[in-house]
């Protein structure tokens, strides 16, 4: 019997580490959420309608239309890879640029509501993993299994620090703490379906535990 996993939390928590772990070992499908939200943010750079100093979010709102999501999955990775209107993003949306605009993005109700139904169609035949701020209270609220992560600000940026110098990006610890603060705030404090924790999801806080850790935790709690 499949069931539906909903995993929310704060940025840089280990969400899709896990979600990706989780999806592969049960078979499940796996739904990056946040990397929907992250395109939706790209195609707004790269369209002139968000920068430092200015954000058109009516033109955003009236160019949803235009912007078409889906995913590939693809073998050598091992998970869905992100495309926006036909063209593989999935490298470009990770920039701590994207990362700067994509919370003012992803707080626009508008942006919001075209994600969550096409989310909620991807997932409409259970077995699938879907990881993001809002999968257990919006998204899925009747998923069977419901994870909320956290760690401490300083763990993650610490993580997601790393990643960004591995992939060649040049950021300084600071920056990406930064970045980190700014869309923890944001998320908690929109009007739109701010970031809580579902009543009834268990929380997980990895500040201290290993992967190898991790993932006994969790494989045993979808087990049950
Ligand atoms: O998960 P990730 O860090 O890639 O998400 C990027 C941003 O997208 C989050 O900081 C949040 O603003 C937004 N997001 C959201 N709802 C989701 C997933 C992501 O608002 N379900």
């Amino acid at each position: 019997n499949k069931i539906t996993i909903a995993i929310d939390g704060f940025s840089s928590t280990g969400k899709s580490t896990v979600a990706k772990q989780l999806a592969k070992y049960l078979s499940y499908i796996y739904v990056d959420t946040g990397a929907m939200y992250r395109a939706v943010t790209f195609y707004a750079m790269e369209n002139g309608l968000i920068s430092a100093t200015d954000f058109n979010s009516e033109a955003l709102i009236y160019q949803l239309p235009n912007i078409k999501i889906n995913f590939k999955f693809n073998e050598a990775l091992g998970f869905a890879e992100v495309y926006l209107n036909n063209v593989n993003i999935e490298k470009q949306i990770r920039t701590l640029e994207v990362s700067s605009f994509v919370s003012k993005v992803a707080s626009i109700s508008e942006v919001r509501r075209k994600l969550v139904e096409q989310q909620q169609e991807m997932g409409k035949d259970k077995g699938v993993v879907m990881d993001g701020r809002d999968i257990g209270t919006v998204v899925f609220p009747d998923a069977e299994l419901k994870l909320f992560m956290t760690a401490s600000a300083e763990t993650r940026a610490e993580r997601r620090y790393q990643e960004l110098i591995e992939r060649g990006d040049q950021v300084e610890y600071k920056d990406v703490l930064k970045n980190v603060q700014e869309r923890d705030y944001i998320d908690s404090n929109r009007e739109d379906s701010p970031l809580v924790k579902a009543d009834d999801a268990i929380e997980i806080d990895n500040s201290h535990m290993t992967l190898e850790e991790q993932f006994n935790k969790i494989f045993q709690l979808a087990k049950m």
